[in-house]
């Protein structure tokens, strides 16, 4: 019979952590883990050796043993007040917060992270950082980042997979769960193409990845929601000399600008110094940019890559931003043959393509090999686009250069994590003993706050 305790529903971050400190306080329950992706040590983006996207099915770059963490560029956000990577703050309160935090964070540290924080010590730099940011009328959160670096961070979830295996938690690989089952309002399993699986509790932490499928079945099974917001623009990349001073001193800057013309948020996220510009695909066919770098210098390239990302909050009658997310970006990729679309900077304020012969004048060069030159103003809404010129000008002041003609933005980079589920203090919904994490569930955006997700919610729930 396919009964469990407690059935996890994806194994990212926040489903990894959920069964490590569930099993660590109740060692006797019977978890059972579904995973859509596969084992970690199965896991392969052919594309990183030969720059052509196979379109694997599930992708490996967001599918499989933690899930988008895997290849992830590894940056751990240590910040006590909790304004990176999420909103679990605003579910746990401040004194837990940093608690969860300093714990979660010693078990990376346990398994090999770097002890280095970056960010965090006070010096010349870091003041001049911050007085230009004030000139400009952009906001610098101050944040510390310790950063595994892709091989790393791969290697930390694998010994966290070989954990959980000798922990007996099952793991079942290459199996999307379809639906749950519930009665009287309350779950009591889930279903997959073959099989049916029972248990007292699931928990539900499937990423942005899964968060379509999620919120179908929030509409299916009314489970309460309310439209969150929806980050949506584009990835920059520059010649690392450019960033040198913010990459050296705070490894990344997470910089806020409400826009002149609208006063939009908009926010550099995800910065990379010396890495690589990524490609991320949904539902097999939709093709988003993201980015990574490697702690071995021999891995690194000559370019610094972060996204520029506009936050939009939609209200009434409208309430479906994940589809209009990733109907800009499919624009983008109908455009580009089914790629990503990269322009320089120059052209993008000209309203001017960008040819191959331009791209191959240019100063800076693609890191991203196949992607396709071209013109996002046919792709991003007017709003957007002028909330990202307003913003990489404000960034000139202090990063000298970056508003050069040759700095490249790539289309579109977006977040789907819009679909917010109303949960209760252990993350439970409005259907019994089914609980949700993670990107996925609206709740976090990062590593670490998912990872903390997984480690709360073990620890708010009373098995006796
Ligand atoms: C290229 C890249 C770089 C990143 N770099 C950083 C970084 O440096 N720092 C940082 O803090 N964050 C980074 N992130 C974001 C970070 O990886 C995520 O915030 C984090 O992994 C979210 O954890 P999660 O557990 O919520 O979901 P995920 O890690 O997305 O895991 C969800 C899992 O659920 C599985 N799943 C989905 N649907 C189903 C289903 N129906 N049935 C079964 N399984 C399902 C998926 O296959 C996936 O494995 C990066 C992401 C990417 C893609």
């Amino acid at each position: 019979m396919n009964q469990y305790d407690l059935i996890i529903v994806g194994a990212g971050p926040s489903g990894i952590f959920a069964a490590l400190e569930t099993k660590k306080m109740y060692p006797n329950l019977k978890i059972l883990m579904i995973e859509k992706g596969r084992s970690i040590e199965k896991r392969n983006c052919p594309k990183r050796k030969t720059n052509i996207c196979v379109d694997c099915t599930p992708c490996n770059i967001i599918s499989g043993f933690s899930g988008a963490g895997a290849f992830s560029d590894g940056k751990l956000s240590i910040n006590e007040h909790g304004e990176v990577g999420g909103d679990l703050i605003q579910y746990i309160g401040a004194d837990k917060y940093k608690e969860v935090l300093k714990y979660t964070d010693q078990i990376y540290l346990d398994l090999g992270a770097d002890t280095k924080i970056y960010g965090i010590e006070s010096s010349i730099e870091l003041d001049f950082i911050r007085k230009k940011a004030i000139q400009s009328n952009l906001k610098l959160i101050e944040s510390g980042v310790r950063h595994l670096g892709t091989e790393k961070a791969y290697e930390i979830y694998g010994k966290l997979q070989k954990h959980l295996n000798a922990l007996n938690i099952e793991i079942i690989f290459n199996t999307p769960v379809k639906d749950f089952i519930i009665e009287n309002n309350a779950i009591i399993g889930v279903t997959t193409d073959n099989n049916k699986y029972y248990a007292k509790k699931t928990v539900v932490g499937i990423g942005r990845d899964g968060s379509q499928w999620l919120k179908d079945l929030c509409e299916k099974h009314n489970i309460e929601t309310e439209v969150g917001i929806i980050d949506i623009g584009v990835r920059m990349e520059c010649d690392s000399s450019i960033t040198k001073l913010i990459d050296s001193i705070t490894y990344e800057s997470k910089l806020l600008n409400f826009t002149k013309t609208f006063d939009d948020k908009v926010r550099t996220f995800c910065w990379n110094p010396k890495g690589e510009v990524t490609e991320e695909r949904y539902d097999n066919h939709l093709s988003l940019v993201n980015g990574h770098s490697y702690k071995d210098n021999k891995l690194k390239t000559n370019n610094t890559n972060f996204a520029l990302l506009v936050s939009l909050k939609f209200t009434h009658p409208f309430k479906t931003p994940i589809e209009y997310g990733k109907h800009i970006a499919s624009l983008a990729n109908m455009l580009a043959g089914g790629k990503i679309l990269v322009q320089r900077y120059g052209d993008f304020k000209r309203g001017r393509r960008t040819t191959i012969e331009r791209l191959e004048k240019n100063n800076v060069q693609p890191t991203l090999k196949d992607a396709v030159p071209g013109d996002l103003s046919l792709v991003l809404p007017y709003r957007i686009m002028l909330d990202i010129v307003e913003t990489i000008e404000a960034l000139d002041n202090i990063i000298e250069g970056f508003a050069g003609d040759g700095t490249l933005l790539y289309g579109v980079e977006a977040k789907f994590y819009s679909n917010k589920i109303k949960v209760s203090d252990s993350f439970e919904t409005n259907i019994k003993n089914l609980h949700v994490l993670g990107d996925g569930a609206g709740i976090t955006r990062g590593l670490i706050q998912a990872s903390m997700n997984g480690v709360v919610f073990a620890r708010q729930i009373n098995w006796n």
